[in-house]
């Protein structure tokens, strides 16, 4: 837990959002299920810990956030470890319904969108029907929409679909050794054969046929998270993978991966590692400060500068880009 909420509290616009109090104009007390008390207690926490910075040897007064993470999450009970992509998963969606600007649930839209519009049409339509209904600082921040195409083999026919994304978990592609992010990206967005058992119905042919399915990035959300899949399902069984995946800090360009013409070049400023085995593993965080760009490393309770060259551990578990330029924005 420490590990995702050190990463959030150095999220440079979240930081302002939060210390500034500007969430408490946001706040929905109609639709969400908590009613503020979720980003409230998140407030206090990243107020205390921000007023404390500079005291070496911080511990936190996590209680009070906790008691409402449970609430709003029971399976958070407890002390047990817990996968930090899932704790992060639930929360920015805890914090999002408390200070999603729907306050009203609007009526359902029960059509498809029109299979004649081009692409980027039904990317803003599929864009304009999540925002129906998921409009917070949150979704400005953390969402970005993944589009996947499935391609008919024998009449050719493309059917276009979107989907908004809170973070990309990205498959790593050698259960041992040394790869680049990039190649996680690279089998991420790799076009797959749908054949025998697993065909798709094509529109067009109106019958089951061989399919290829891939996808790209339509909308780069300003913040980017990417979840290693280092305990895959399917890996669950054969333990972690402790592949080092190597990436740069800054500068990372993903335009390969982009179905649009938006930016894509991220910066790092986050990230959570996981050492030792699925079963009895421990969370630090490193981090980039929001205003000094300094980087520090966050184990337990104790905080310490690091060199930048070191992010690079070899045990990256979830990595927090901010899109390049976007700060000043
Ligand atoms: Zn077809």
């Amino acid at each position: 837990m420490n590990s995702v909420l050190q990463c959030l509290s150095n999220t440079r616009a979240l930081h302002d959002y939060i210390l500034r109090e500007e969430y408490t104009a946001d706040i929905n007390t109609t639709t969400s299920a908590m009613k503020g008390a979720l980003i409230k207690a998140f407030g206090a926490l990243m107020c205390d810990l921000w007023k404390r910075s500079d005291e070496p040897d911080r511990v936190l007064t996590t209680a009070p956030f906790k008691s409402q993470i449970q609430r709003f999450a029971p399976r958070f009970m407890g002390y047990q470890q817990q996968d930090a992509q899932e704790f992060l998963r639930y929360l920015l969606e805890g914090l999002h319904e408390d200070v999603n600007r729907v306050t009203s649930r609007p009526k359902p839209i029960t059509t498809d969108i029109d299979d004649s519009l081009s692409a980027s049409q039904k990317s803003m339509e599929a864009w304009k029907r999540f925002l129906r209904l998921e409009n917070s600082k949150f979704v400005d921040l953390f969402v970005g929409q993944l589009k996947s195409t499935l391609r008919c083999t024998v009449c050719g026919h493309a059917s276009v679909t979107f989907d908004p994304f809170w973070d990309l978990s990205l498959p790593i592609p050698s259960r041992s050794g040394q790869v680049r992010l990039q190649a996680c990206f690279d089998l991420f967005t790799k076009e797959e054969v749908l054949d025998g058992d697993e065909k798709p119905t094509c529109s067009k042919c109106q019958k089951r046929q061989k399919c290829t399915k891939s996808f790209s990035i339509q909308k780069f959300p300003r913040i980017l998270v990417v979840h290693l899949k280092r305990f895959s399902p399917q890996e669950r069984f054969r333990g972690k993978l402790n592949t080092t995946v190597d990436f740069s800090v800054n500068g990372l360009d993903l335009s390969p991966y982009s179905a649009g013409q938006t930016p894509c070049r991220y910066n790092l400023y986050g990230v959570a590692n996981h050492s030792g085995t699925l079963f009895s593993g421990h969370y630090t965080a490193y981090c980039r400060h929001p205003y000094t760009a300094e980087w520090y490393e966050y184990n337990d309770s104790r905080v310490h500068v690091m060199n930048q060259r070191n992010v690079n551990s070899g045990e990256a578990y979830v990595l927090f880009f901010e899109l390049a330029g976007s700060t000043h924005v």
